[in-house]
């Protein structure tokens, strides 16, 4: 039985003039998305995007469950295909949708005549349909208010049947919205942040901060097992990881102890401010949620901004750990969250640390330090790999 994929559009219908750049787009990526599962066609109709495999091979099952992981997509669906030829459509339909008509106790049928000549009018196409449904699966009651399952014919240039649509990943399609810079640590917080500004439509790029022997290659291991997470539903990242290990040492040589935190987190914003400048980045992205530790209070985070060149987007600033854990739950990130491995963040972290720092306070903790040498050092030192959702694909 032939066989296609109906994509709904997200909230691309609010785009206006754009909206056929943002469907290009969106298009563009699932192609590049459900590549490997077989060869498709691709045809955009009233919102719509039609994918058609070319022949037998394809892996509709695969295609099908990351395309339910593609931002800009509100909806999908499987949907036989045969000619329009209303008994044929009496005869694939109780097939094909067999499996959920007899889970589902009632149903509706919803037709839809794009072809005005085709002989039956679209109620008459409901009726028809819904009798023969009725007789195939005697268990079944027609409810038109609230049915478990509507099942949908649509006329085009061939008949379309479907049962219910799934509801897709939501947002906008990656890369509409530009480039964006994630911070990213083995915790919880920012693997989601990242997530959620994916959804955004922001094509990701990441940098993270190793500080060896303090750090272990593990830890690094970590965050490319995260990222490749996240790369399922944000399609390829490229990560750069930075050498900090410099910079944590002098910081903890030259710099009163209840600043470290801070000062650290600042050379982290200069470094990510040169790697945006170079990557074609936009904005800043990290997983800080106010008062959830001593660096994330309002007066820390102004220190931490006074020196960002880009908007600092934190997406999970106004959730509860709960709320962040819940996503974590959800996009599979959170196991890999809590193995135990030390990041940059907690070696050398003071004992008391400042909780209301004062910017010019801070800006004097570090004077002693040669702030652009050590950037340019550690900026040099940086490696580069590709991170998909089928792990590292380059070194
Ligand atoms: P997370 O769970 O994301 O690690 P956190 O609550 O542990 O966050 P911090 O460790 O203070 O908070 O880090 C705050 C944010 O700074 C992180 O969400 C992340 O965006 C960024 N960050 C922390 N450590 C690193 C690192 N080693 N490399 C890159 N970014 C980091
Ligand atoms: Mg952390």
């Amino acid at each position: 039985m032939k066989e296609i994929i109906l994509i709904k559009d997200g909230e691309l219908a609010l785009k206006g003039l754009n909206r056929s750049t943002f469907e290009d787009m969106l298009v563009k990526n699932i192609r590049w998305r459900i590549k490997p599962f077989g060869a498709f066609d691709f045809k955009k109709s009233q919102s719509t995007v039609i994918v058609t495999p070319r022949n037998d091979e394809a892996d509709m099952d695969s295609a099908v469950d990351e395309i339910s992981r593609v931002f800009g997509i509100a909806g999908y669906s499987r949907a036989a295909v045969t000619d329009k030829n209303m008994d044929k459509i009496l005869e694939v339909a109780p097939i094909y949708l067999k499996d959920q008509l007899l889970e589902a106790k009632t149903f509706k049928v919803n037709a839809k005549r794009s072809d005005k000549k085709f002989p039956l009018k679209s109620p008459e196409i409901s009726a028809t349909l819904g009798g023969k449904l009725l007789e195939c699966f005697p268990h079944l009651r027609v409810d038109v208010k609230n049915p478990d399952i509507i099942v949908t014919v649509e006329i085009r240039d061939e008949a379309y049947i479907r049962g219910n649509q799934l509801k897709g990943a939501g947002g906008m399609p990656c890369g509409s919205s530009g480039r964006g810079l994630i911070l990213i640590s083995g915790g919880i917080d920012s693997p989601v942040a990242a997530y959620m500004m994916a959804k955004r439509g922001i094509e990701l790029v990441g940098i993270h901060f190793a500080s060896p022997p303090y750090t272990s290659l593990r830890a690094e291991e970590k965050v490319h097992d995260l990222l490749s997470k996240v790369a399922r539903y944000s399609g390829r990242i490229r990560l750069y990881t930075v050498p900090f290990t410099e910079i944590q040492e002098l910081i903890r040589e030259n710099c009163p102890e209840e600043y470290f935190t801070i000062i650290m987190r600042r050379f982290m914003m200069r470094l990510s401010n040169m790697l945006a400048h170079n990557t074609d980045c936009h904005a800043l992205i990290t997983g800080e949620s106010v008062a959830q530790v001593a660096s994330q209070t309002m007066l820390a985070l102004g220190c931490t901004d006074a020196v960002a060149e880009f908007p600092v987007f934190r997406p999970c600033i106004g959730m509860d750990k709960e709320e962040i854990i819940k996503i974590s739950r959800k996009i599979d990130t959170f196991e890999i969250s809590i193995q135990p491995f030390e990041d940059c963040c907690t070696v050398f972290t003071p004992k008391h640390p400042k909780t209301r720092p004062q910017l010019p306070d801070v800006v004097e903790a570090e004077k002693s330090l040669d702030i652009e040498g050590l950037c340019n050092r550690a900026y040099e030192g940086i490696k580069q790999i590709l991170i998909t959702a089928d792990g590292v694909e380059n070194a």
